[in-house]
């Protein structure tokens, strides 16, 4: 517990500082200790070269972050190549024990992860705290995979052999993760690739690299073998992961953020063939039919739009609403919107800040634009004077389908309501994207409900409900959205490759 909890000096003993600097090896966030340096072969280091980490919500300076090279990328590599063996060897029971003993050091530090999580993304304290909740859980999930991995068996065509099925780890892998839910997309893919026997190169995103580091310290303190886990920071994304896509020793990328990057990443993983799963954008419909309970759609439909200042993957993107129920939806929805209380995640805000000024001012540029082409603001649709990166929570009426903007991922607190005259109606505008992560439908008749969303095209679909994620489920998109799951019994296979094995046997041996 030396970084969390313990003095600097001993946090110091257990820090093998390989080059010295100025900067300090670690950064105090609200009374938590968190390492600041890279971790390579199970130990942290720092670099004279460091970044800036800046809270949103003040636009304060929080921490100074080692700034890892490229040299630095591949020694990681180098150091999950030399662990990869021994890690694929080590037996189910004892994985998962490491497992479990990560799982109750996680649980035992909710607060210092929540705490870190509000101040360098901006998110509100309960919604920091819910991540954390749920990121745990993904642990837990894969801790009780692990000794359920089995593969199958059966009879060869022809007869005179046996097919044996085993699952093997494709071996070391680079994780790339986004600042918008900076421990689940660390949780979710470390545990995945860690419960299936890979070694790990962990590549935070530069606004959230202090989440990352306390995750990578706890799977440290519970016993993660040196070269097991590796982490680097770094301003030099493209760099870092073109030279360890370049090395024909990585065999797996798992990448979760824009999808031009993912395609740029893929375009990289081709030259060696290198297995992928991306996890990317998303354009998703919130459709609330005419038989719809009202009340619930609102209220989920806030959740599901304004969560995390409307910065996910799974945001209601496109709410399309029946026009026997759309007055009645877009009046209770502004009034709901109205109450939204925004500001610093410990006020007891509702909405964060958005995650820079740079991107806020992608959003003012976008709202700009949609009034420009005729959508009418209901509510909000400005910036929010004063230290931190806020802006109003927004609520926008379109008055036609067909405006390419409607197809873009807001990744805002913006909310864009659509009309329709049928079910019919909105389930083509639904699909009419070239994303497909998650749609939301809202309806009180079950086999409609089916009907539509069997022929939504996205990899996700709830229905009367406006959140969905769980470690049991699979998560992932089709089309633009992506490659591959993550969680449920899919997460883990997508690091296991499977082999087969034809064993020959005498079938008419009677001499034994
Ligand atoms: P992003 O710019 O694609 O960044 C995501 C990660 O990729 C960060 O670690 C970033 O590092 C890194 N990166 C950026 N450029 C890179 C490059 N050229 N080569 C290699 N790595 C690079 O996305 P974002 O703006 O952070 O996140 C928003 C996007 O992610 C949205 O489109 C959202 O829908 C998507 N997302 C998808 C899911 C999902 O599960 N499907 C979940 C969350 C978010 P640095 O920032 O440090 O440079």
């Amino acid at each position: 517990m030396a970084v969390l909890l313990g003095p600097s000096r001993r946090h110091k003993e257990i820090l093998p500082v390989t080059v010295l600097t100025d900067t300090l090896p670690e950064a105090a966030v609200r009374g938590h200790h968190v390492p600041t340096g890279l971790y390579i072969r199970g130990q942290w280091s720092n670099r004279d070269d460091t970044f800036t980490v800046i809270n949103p919500s003040t636009g304060e300076v929080i921490a100074r972050m080692a700034n890892g090279n490229v040299a630095d990328s591949l020694c990681a590599l180098d150091a999950a190549v030399a662990a990869q063996e021994s890690w694929r060897t080590v037996a189910p029971r004892a994985r998962a024990d490491l497992f479990h003993r990560a799982h109750t050091l996680l649980t035992s530090r909710a607060d210092a992860f929540a705490d870190v999580m509000v101040v360098e993304s901006g998110k509100p304290r309960a919604e920091a705290l819910g991540e954390f909740v749920l990121a745990a859980g993904f642990f837990l999930w894969y801790a009780e995979q692990i000794a359920h991995l089995h593969g199958t068996f059966g009879a060869g065509s022809p007869g005179g052999y046996r097919i044996v099925t085993t699952h093997q780890p494709v071996g070391p892998c680079l994780l790339i993760t986004p600042w918008n839910f900076p421990l689940l997309m660390s949780a979710r893919k470390a545990g995945a690739a860690l419960a299936a026997g890979c070694t790990v190169v962990v590549k935070s995103a530069k606004e959230t690299p202090l989440t990352a580091a306390l995750f990578i310290q706890t799977l440290h303190e519970a016993g993660f073998p040196p070269g097991v886990v590796n982490l680097i920071h770094t301003t030099d994304s493209a760099g870092v992961s073109a030279a360890i896509l370049a090395d024909p020793r990585i065999r797996k990328i798992s990448f979760t953020g824009s999808t031009g990057v993912g395609s740029s990443l893929l375009q990289k993983a081709a030259q060696h063939i290198t297995n992928a799963s991306m996890e990317l954008g998303g354009d998703g419909p919130f459709i609330v039919l005419a038989d719809a309970d009202v009340d619930l759609a609102v209220r989920e439909a806030v959740a599901c739009k304004f969560r995390n200042a409307g910065q996910a993957c799974v945001a209601a993107n496109r709410i399309i609403l029946h026009e026997a129920i759309a007055e009645e939806f877009t009046t209770k929805f502004v009034e709901q919107t109205r109450q939204l209380r925004v500001g610093d995640g410990f006020s007891g805000a509702d909405v964060g800040p958005i995650i820079s000024d740079r991107q806020r001012q992608r959003v003012s540029r976008l709202v700009t634009s949609f009034a420009d082409s005729g959508a009418e603001v209901l509510i909000g649709g400005r910036t929010i004077d004063g230290p931190g990166f806020f802006y109003e929570p927004t609520v926008l009426r379109f008055h036609s389908n067909d405006n390419a903007l409607c197809r873009e991922e807001l990744f805002a607190p913006v909310a864009a309501l659509y009309r329709v005259a049928s079910a019919g109606e909105a389930l083509s505008f639904a699909n009419d994207t070239h994303y497909g992560l998650a749609a939301y439908l809202f309806t009180k008749d079950l086999s409609r409900a089916f009907t539509i969303a069997e022929r939504l095209e996205f990899g996700m679909v709830a229905v009367n409900r406006g959140i969905m994620a769980d470690p049991a489920a699979a998560f992932g998109g089709v089309k633009s959205s992506g490659l591959g799951r993550e969680g449920g019994h899919d997460g883990i296979y997508e690091f296991l490759e499977p082999r087969y094995l034809a064993i020959t046997v005498d079938e008419q041996a009677i001499d034994l």
